[in-house]
Formats: structure tokens, C-alpha cells, sequence
């Protein structure tokens, strides 16, 4: 009896069978070492959360953040220094 490697896969989100080494990424997580979502369904989610989450990452965000909210970060060194027991 030989081992038989599962060549497809059943995409989790979409329902679809792909190739696993074709239609679904590599990844350590998984149970058999691959997503269970099918490339196209990670595509998707990436372009829908980037859509929902509009320069999340970007310096741009991080700067319009920090004006929205002036006093963060003077009220965070305060908090700190309440907490290390600074003077
Ligand atoms: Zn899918």
C-alpha cells in the first residue's frame, strides 16, 4: 500500500477543489502544511480587507491617527511613568 499525497484540496470558504500545490499557498499552518482557504479566497479577503481597512499600515494612516488623537501619546508617558514609579 503507498502513500498517497492528497493532490487537491477543498477550499473552506468558497467550497471549490484545487490543486493543493497549484490553488492553495504553501504555509506551515494547516494541518497538512497548506491554507485552507484556496488562493483566489485570499486574494479576495486581502483586497476586502484593505477596502474595509483603507492604508492601515501606511505612514499616512499612522499620521492622520496621531492628529486625530494629539494627546495619546503625552497621556501614554504619563501612564508610564505611573507604572515604572518614575519621578
Ligand atoms: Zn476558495
Amino acid at each position: 500500500m503507498t502513500i498517497t499525497i492528497q493532490k487537491f484540496r477543498r477550499c473552506t470558504r468558497c467550497g471549490k477543489y484545487g490543486s493543493a500545490e497549484k490553488d492553495f499557498h504553501r504555509k506551515t499552518e494547516g494541518r497538512n502544511g497548506l491554507r485552507t482557504f484556496c488562493k483566489v479566497c485570499i486574494s479576495e479577503l486581502n483586497r476586502k480587507y484593505r477596502e474595509t481597512h483603507p492604508q492601515k499600515s501606511s505612514k499616512e494612516y499612522q499620521r492622520a491617527w496621531r492628529a486625530a488623537h494629539p494627546d495619546y501619546y503625552r497621556l501614554y508617558r504619563e501612564q508610564r511613568k505611573k507604572v515604572t514609579g518614575a519621578k
